[in-house]
């Protein structure tokens, strides 16, 4: 069963080994675990529903409660400590496009605002509940989740928007093919969530970022359904996909998506490639990316993280031949770097590949290891999110940063973002421990991505404190670097107080108006990605006017 205030299924646990714990220990100091609220005292906080009553509608206190939040820290903090105070009035599940446009229509009638919800593993604020008069109903997309079509002869499939990772792949792959789009929140996450989200998965390299491979489908919108037939090519203007694309459910609801898919390829290995330090891989990588070798996914982690990863894996024995081994061949903890590169494809084509890469790693002192690795991380590649109910349980909070940056900015940017996440607790006290790997990299530059470890405070209140204060302190030192305040996570509520520094004002009420054309009531997610156009110019925000 799906844990209500946790990752995942609840039968699964990740344990974390000894080493790791005693690791942790040392760096940030011992965690304190914290109980967990109870389920029935956050019920017991849900007001009266407000919405009139709807065949369609269920008002259950917990379908409400576990719609009420997606997965990021401050939702965690909430859920975890007892602070959730908004709850949807209530939870629709439409099994029909049918039933969606009712809804739809009821909403409009009677005032009510829409979050639409698909797989909830939002990290960054999409689905909160906002403070308003009218009612609010989560529209859920689970029952929205079926195959209508795959053309072989043009590579595409059309599924209903709810459809999660697992689901889509299983259809895909019992006709000999894939969409290979793999968040690492893939078991959970829905096609429609990755669209609305700008999603992107982790062997992007091979087959595209969800901008890639959506091909088109049907929004239904306030003012009518948008429909966005799949085109392989078209000049005319711009392309209204791109409106839809991280449009994080304020311009209507997607009930259907078109996307492209692959044959499923012959090969998929997994590579893990050492070097002797940061800029050696930093400079190796950078040149992959440049050649045009094609490689499905490059994951390098700096040396903190390679010596983080090494401890939780566990296996000591392997571990200490490896190191054995690398140290023979120059390269040593705490200076070296892992880097996992993957190849995708038929047997020539990853044969090449990987040979070609191979040969632009050598100068830079890169040594192969084989696939062992690679496989494994393959094997827990969804796994490893549960890490995160392990460290709760021992009084540790973790959460990621992410960003990208061109190439002369990588390196001057980790430091900053590293520097600014380990000295924002200071004022506690407190350490942290934080590490990044750069997860896609690109001919322009990579997306960085941040993780950091700290301890859980006293209070569930002092905790979100804390949190506040490493997110202002990693997002201003983003920004500050000339990254996007997000590669692949969205906006929602966490990230707007950055995104005018990266869509410039204009840009910023150009969305506003966008908006507010599709959704001239304001009932489609009110609040998120950016503010609301009233609401902005009540706080005298409003730009470009
Ligand atoms: C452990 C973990 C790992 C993650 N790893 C990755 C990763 O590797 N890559 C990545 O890109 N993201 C990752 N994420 C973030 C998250 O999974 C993505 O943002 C994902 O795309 C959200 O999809 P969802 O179906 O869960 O959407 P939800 O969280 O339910 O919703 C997200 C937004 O999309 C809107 N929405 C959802 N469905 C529809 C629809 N049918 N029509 C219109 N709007 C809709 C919602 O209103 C909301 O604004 C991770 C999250 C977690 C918790």
């Amino acid at each position: 069963m799906q844990r209500w205030n946790g990752w995942g299924d609840d039968s699964i646990h990740h344990k974390l080994p000894r080493k790791g714990r005693d690791l942790l220990a040392e760096w940030i100091g011992n965690g304190h675990p914290r109980a967990d609220h109870p389920m029935e005292a956050l019920l017991a906080r849900e007001p009266e529903s407000r919405l009139p009553q709807h065949p369609l509608i269920s008002v259950d206190s917990r379908l409400r409660l576990v719609h009420a939040h997606g997965q990021s820290l401050p939702d965690w903090v909430r859920m975890r400590g007892g602070m959730l105070d908004r709850f949807p009035d209530g939870v629709a599940k439409p099994t029909t496009r049918q039933d969606v446009d009712a809804l739809l229509q009821f909403a409009a009638a009677r005032k009510i605002v829409l979050i639409p919800y698909g797989g909830g593993t939002s990290v960054v604020g999409h689905l909160a509940v906002p403070e308003t008069e009218k009612p609010v109903l989560s529209l859920s997309f689970e029952r929205l989740n079926r195959l209508i079509d795959i053309d072989t002869a043009s590579l595409l499939a059309t599924f209903e928007a709810g459809i999660r990772g697992p689901d889509l792949e299983a259809h895909l792959n019992q006709k000999g093919f894939t969409l290979g789009h793999y968040p690492q929140s893939f078991e959970y996450s829905t096609l429609g969530g990755w669209v609305a989200t700008r999603s992107s998965g982790q062997q992007s390299g091979h087959y595209g970022s969800i901008e890639q491979l959506f091909a088109g489908g049907e929004l239904l919108t306030s003012r009518g359904p948008l429909q966005l037939p799949p085109y392989p090519a078209s000049g005319a203007g711009p392309d209204l996909r791109h409106l839809v694309l991280g449009s994080e459910g304020r311009l209507g609801v997607l009930t259907k998506v078109v996307v492209r898919i692959s044959p499923r390829p012959d090969k998929d290995d997994i590579y893990a490639v050492f070097f002797p330090s940061w800029d050696n891989s930093r400079q190796a990588v950078q040149a992959l990316a440049a050649s045009g070798t094609r490689f499905s996914m490059v994951r390098l982690s700096n040396p903190l993280e390679t010596t983080t990863n090494l401890a939780l894996a566990g296996h000591e024995r392997q571990i200490a031949w490896l190191n054995r081994y690398l140290n023979l061949r120059g390269i040593s903890q705490p200076d070296a770097c892992m880097c996992l590169v993957g190849f995708t494809g038929s047997r020539k084509q990853v044969a090449s590949a990987k040979s070609e890469a191979f040969a632009i790693f050598r100068p830079f002192k890169g040594v192969a290891v084989g696939t062992a690795i690679g496989k494994v991380w393959k094997q827990n590649r969804f796994r490893s999110a549960y890490l995160r109910n392990t460290l709760w349980d021992l009084g540790y909070a973790v959460d990621t940063l992410e960003t990208a940056v061109t190439w002369p900015n990588v390196t001057p940017a980790i430091a900053a973002i590293e520097r600014s996440l380990r000295e924002a607790l200071n004022p506690w006290d407190e350490r942290v421990h934080v590490f990044t790997h750069l997860s896609h990299v690109y001919p322009t530059g990579s997306s960085i991505y941040s993780t950091f470890v700290f301890r859980l405070a006293q209070t569930p209140a002092e905790t979100l404190e804390r949190w506040r204060a490493l997110k202002q302190a990693g997002s201003r030192a983003v920004v500050k670097a000339g990254g996007t305040i997000t590669h692949q996570h969205g906006i929602g509520t966490d990230h707007q107080p950055y995104l005018a520094a990266e869509k410039g004002a204009l840009g910023i009420a150009a969305l506003q108006h966008l908006f507010s054309y599709f959704d001239p009531d304001r009932r489609m997610n009110p609040g998120k990605l950016v503010p609301d156009i009233d609401e902005a110019k009540d706080k005298g925000q409003e730009s470009g006017d």
